[in-house]
């Protein structure tokens, strides 16, 4: 963890960007919310194969035009043309956009060809070349290794090679298990790799879908969680109440040993995000 102490803590809010008007309203009132905890910066996703290509746009435009808070939209790679990437990193600039989260991401089902990009590395190299400085870059790290990746071990070689390309920094998958961030942050340390590493936070507000999604990301629910949480049924206080315990304990374990900060997950909602920041009296 040595290497990761040195670093300022940065705190971010990532959204998804909504389907329909109401959708894009509760936004608009989780970010006025979550904005009174002056985050470094809000990020906002980007649909497999470019599915949102223009919703993410509009979200992210609006935050920077609306609020006092940096904007900073992820771009995936996979299925796109070079073009297609130049094109939007262009509508960016114009924005006066500073900050991206470039990823490979994944084909959805049935749509066949990766494109011209193969990997995310080859993003932000790409981006490198067109912009030279102009974008902060994140890229993904995974400190339970993707669940593509042979082993953890390939896995960090693979996440250097985003670094080398010019990564400025890293956001994690969400993980349950402080230990498993450690060992990724050793890991990387002895590689060389020296960029900050910033723990991803998912609150825990819904068994069912959480259960899925970590089993399709490769996001581990260790067992005495799971227990738990099968054991509070379909009593959704009983589950916001354990898990804002749970995920309050591992973000201070984070802090505490020189995290540079977290990256919550917010699913789009202000109070399962702002009940953990209280708890840790972040200001
Ligand atoms: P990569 O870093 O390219 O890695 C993908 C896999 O390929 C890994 O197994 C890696 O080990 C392997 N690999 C990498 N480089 C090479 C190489 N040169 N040769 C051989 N193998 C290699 N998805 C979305 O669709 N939209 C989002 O907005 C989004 N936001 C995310 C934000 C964060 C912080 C995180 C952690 C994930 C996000 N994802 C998002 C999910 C992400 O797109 C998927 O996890 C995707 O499968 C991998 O993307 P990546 O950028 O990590 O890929």
């Amino acid at each position: 963890m040595e290497s990761q102490k040195k670093y300022p803590r940065v705190y971010s809010f990532e959204f998804f960007p909504p389907k329909t008007d109401e959708g894009a309203a509760k936004l608009r009132a989780t970010r006025n919310e979550l904005a009174k905890l002056k985050p470094r910066f809000f990020s906002v996703t980007f649909g497999a194969g470019g599915s949102t290509r223009e919703r993410t746009f509009d979200t992210v435009s609006e935050i920077q035009h609306d609020s006092d808070i940096e904007a900073a939209p992820h771009l995936s790679c996979v299925g796109s043309t070079k073009d297609n990437i130049r094109e939007i990193l262009d509508l960016y600039r114009k924005e006066n956009i500073r900050h991206i989260v470039a990823l490979r991401g994944d084909l959805p089902s049935g749509m066949g060809q990766p494109g011209e990009f193969r990997y995310a590395n080859e993003l932000v190299a790409f981006i490198r070349a067109e912009t030279g400085d102009h974008f902060h870059i994140e890229v993904a790290a995974y400190p339970e290794f993707h669940p593509q990746a042979a082993n953890a071990d390939v896995d960090i070689d693979n996440f250097k090679r985003k670094v080398e390309a010019g990564a400025d920094s890293a956001i994690t998958q969400y993980f349950f298990n402080a230990d498993a961030y450690f060992g990724f942050v050793d890991a990387c340390e002895e590689r060389g790799i020296d960029i900050p590493v910033v723990p991803g936070i998912m609150p825990i507000t819904n068994y069912t879908q959480l259960a899925r999604f970590s089993d399709m990301c490769g996001a581990e629910i260790p067992r005495w969680i799971r227990k738990r949480l099968e054991a509070c049924g379909d009593d959704r206080d009983a589950i916001r109440a354990f898990g804002a315990d749970v995920v309050t304990d591992m973000c201070q374990r984070l802090l505490d040993a020189g995290a540079p900060g977290l990256h919550f997950y917010t699913m789009n909602q202000a109070g399962p995000t702002r009940q953990i920041w209280e708890r840790l009296n972040l200001g």
